[in-house]
């Protein structure tokens, strides 16, 4: 039997019988991966009210080999989120975070750029209101994470600068980067979005450069989101609803299923 222990983060959790939990966790060290924690629901000295949805805990699990089950043994909070239920904004908001990373990786897939960059974005969203930017700048971090890193400078075709386009810009439904105006014709389609979207989307790949440096450097989840409030300021509610239409049309090809969370949000 193997005993393990990494912080994680509860991405989903079901009741099981008369007083067992199922949850699936993001974690640090392991990735992601389910186990049940029995006598969850009565147990409040191992299980001190931290198996709840967004939970950031340290979970203490046994596993007997890599394809059994895994028992969970203990979870201490880490952190708790106390507003983050407070309101459905925020809720939505953290659903959407967290259904995401759990729709972007397969289990037991390690890699501690998607688990730092959900800590932070709930750390965000517990601080303060979510707004359009945040939630952005994590679809493209977690892109980024996950090995799609997009690149707005340029068209990806023709390489021209996508600032001196100016409109018609597309989106392609390949998942990857702009195309300009004369590159878009022979391409398969996808929505086009205005120059100043094109401009933001620009700033908030380059918050996603400094969280993520490009080649393994030092990572800093939290400077992803440390530019919002200006980049939030800059960008009316039409250029925000272009982005998302950018934004989920660049996360298509590399989501399984739909994204509940976002189609439930109205404004963000
Ligand atoms: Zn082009």
């Amino acid at each position: 039997m193997r005993a393990g222990s990494t912080p994680a983060i509860v991405l989903r959790t079901r009741e099981f019988g008369e007083s067992d939990k199922i949850v699936t966790v993001l974690s640090r060290a392991e990735g992601k991966f389910t186990g049940i924690a029995k006598g969850a629901k009565r147990s409040r000295r191992r299980f001190p009210g931290s198996l709840e949805l967004f939970s950031h805990v340290h979970l203490a699990f046994k596993q007997k080999n890599d394809t059994a089950l895994c028992f969970l043994e203990r979870a201490v909070l880490i952190q708790p989120w106390t507003r983050l239920v407070t309101s459905v904004e925020r809720y939505a908001a953290a659903s959407h975070v967290i259904e995401l990373a759990d729709k972007m990786t397969a289990d037991r897939e390690v890699g501690d750029e998607i688990y730092a960059l959900v800590v932070a974005a709930l750390a965000r969203l517990d601080a303060r209101p979510p707004t359009s930017t945040t939630l952005r700048v994590f679809e493209l971090a977690a892109l980024a994470a996950s090995g799609y890193r997009q690149e707005f400078r340029r068209c990806t075709r023709c390489q021209a600068e996508i600032a001196d386009v100016g409109q018609g810009v597309r989106v392609p439904f390949s998942g990857t980067g702009l195309l300009c105006v004369r590159c878009s014709d022979r391409d398969h389609g996808g929505p086009t979005i205005s120059a100043d979207a094109a401009a933001i989307l620009l700033r908030l790949e380059q918050a996603v450069t400094r969280a993520l440096p490009d080649g393994g450097r030092d990572m800093d989840a939290t400077a992803a989101f440390a530019n919002d409030d200006a980049i939030d300021a800059d960008t009316p509610a039409r250029v925000a609803t272009e982005i998302r239409i950018a934004t989920t049309t660049l996360l298509q090809p590399h989501v399984r299923g739909r994204l509940r969370a976002l189609e439930s949000m109205g404004v963000l």
